[in-house]
């Protein structure tokens, strides 16, 4: 067998094995460079793939190998890359003071054609199964844009990549399809470019130019609830590229039925088509998510240092990575790879304790937040649809995740007898267990009370 012929022989084994979102992200570009003496050599893109497949695919793949080659005794992984590194760059000679400006200036760096960031890509967007099905869905869409899912709808919590995915998606989209107009947009620019039309009396204008587009991108549509207008603007734009086959691809903090005041008809328009999550991603796929950053911002630290960050900073990756950022500037400044003390120190008031993570306060602001009432509405003696439930949610909350007893429960909301809050609480449960949007519904707040504070 040739290195060719036996490595897709592998392959097309591998794949049964692993999730088609794994199999993309790890095994693209991957070829056998040399067999020699029973030793295969695999060459991969870059090193975080190399490590990857190292320590979780090796075992496997060698059992696959040696079920094909008796003879095959080991395998190894070097790095080939085909193309140079993207976002490699090399700034020894930099000011510490400048470093973070530099940071932040990389973010800014638009295509004015399309608005998008150039810096999210697939190839940096780790996939674990805790956004795998938005992985797939949104490859699957810049595979072929207008035709695997439309729209494409991605929920989950702050910080946990709905950008980054949306942008990969339209970024991919650019360059397998150059003949077609990809924009970039967030629903509060959008939102007032739809107000200053008409204002000015160009909506038919703005409906012209927007008909010209392929691929619309609109990320964090949970703020169209309550816009009246705009909303009713955005369900003609919406239709007339629906039904020309164009793709439509939108972010919000939580699927379309849980978003409140928002039209009916739009909301049927946003489950027309694939609707998917991402949730909060575990230790391990945090560590990885760190590893490529390191080795996008080109820095090396020490594998403990990475294990505290990943370990300690859980609450979502953006802020894992700004506190990465921190680490990265505390090395430049003092020209030392800090050991875990010192990161420890460096962020320090970073780092919660899970007991301190959430108290009334923050459970009350949480939910009310999310059912767009004020935290006071809570705590209002009235039996209005709207609020008995969010406060059952709350009292809820309190039991489950504050462990508080039942009369204490009852006293906070407006002294309450305690079976208020024993009702209230068999109430919740016994819908989550019968009720999915509930179930959603209590996920999506649990994140957002440990994932902001
Ligand atoms: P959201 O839009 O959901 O609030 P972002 O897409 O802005 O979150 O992600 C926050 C940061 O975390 C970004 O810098 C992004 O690159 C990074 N990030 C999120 N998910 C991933 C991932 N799966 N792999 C690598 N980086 C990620
Ligand atoms: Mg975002």
């Amino acid at each position: 067998m040739t290195n060719e012929e036996l490595w897709q022989s592998v392959l097309a084994q591998i794949q049964f094995n692993v999730s088609k979102a794994n199999f993309a992200t790890w095994f693209r570009n991957t070829k056998i460079t040399s067999q020699t003496k029973g030793e295969i050599i695999v060459s991969v893109s870059n090193s975080f793939a190399q490590e990857w497949l190292c320590n979780k695919y090796q075992v496997q793949i060698l059992k696959v190998l040696r079920s094909l080659d008796k003879n095959i005794r080991v395998v190894n992984f070097t790095v080939q890359s085909e193309e140079p590194p993207l976002m490699k760059r090399e700034r020894p000679t930099l000011a510490p003071e400048i470093i973070e400006p530099q940071l932040q200036f990389q973010e800014l760096k638009l295509n004015q054609k399309t608005n998008l960031n150039p810096r999210y890509l697939f190839e940096n967007f780790i996939v674990g199964s805790f956004n795998e099905l938005a992985h797939a869905t949104a490859w699957a869409v810049s595979e072929k844009p207008g035709q695997a899912y439309n729209p494409m709808f991605i929920y989950g919590g702050v910080g946990l990549g709905k950008t980054h995915l949306l942008q990969a998606t339209g970024n991919r989209i650019v360059s397998l399809f150059q003949e077609k107009v990809v924009k970039y947009t967030t629903s509060e620019r959008f939102i007032s470019s739809i107000v200053e039309a008409i204002k000015n009396q160009t909506i038919e204008n703005l409906k012209k130019e927007s008909g010209k587009i392929d691929i619309l991108i609109i990320d964090d549509v949970q703020f169209f609830a309550g816009k009246e207008k705009t909303q009713e603007e955005f369900f003609h734009i919406f239709n007339a590229l629906y039904q020309r086959q164009k793709q439509i691809i939108l972010s919000s903090d939580r699927p379309p039925n849980t978003i409140p005041a928002i039209e009916e008809r739009l909301r049927s328009r946003f489950e027309g088509g694939m609707i998917a999550d991402i949730g909060s991603p575990d230790l391990e796929t945090r560590l990885a998510i760190l590893k490529t950053k390191c080795e996008e911002k080109d820095i090396q630290l020490k594998d403990d240092v990475l294990e505290f960050i990943a370990s300690n900073i859980q609450r979502n990756i953006r802020e894992m990575e700004g506190a990465l950022n921190r680490v990265i500037v505390f090395q430049k400044i003092n020209q030392v790879t800090p050991d875990v003390e010192a990161v420890k120190k460096l962020l320090r008031n970073l780092i919660v304790s899970p007991k301190k993570a959430t108290n009334f306060k923050h459970i009350l602001k949480t939910v009310a937040n999310f059912y767009d009432l004020n935290k006071e509405d809570l705590l209002l003696a009235t039996r209005r649809k709207e609020i008995v439930k969010p406060r059952q949610i709350a009292m809820y909350l309190l039991r489950n995740e504050l462990s508080e007893s039942y009369p204490s429960i009852g006293r906070r909301f407006n002294g309450k007898d305690h079976t208020t809050a024993i009702y209230a609480c068999k109430k919740i449960k016994k819908q989550l267990e019968e009720d999915t949007t509930m179930f959603t519904e209590m996920n999506l707040i649990k994140q957002r009370l440990y994932s902001e504070f």
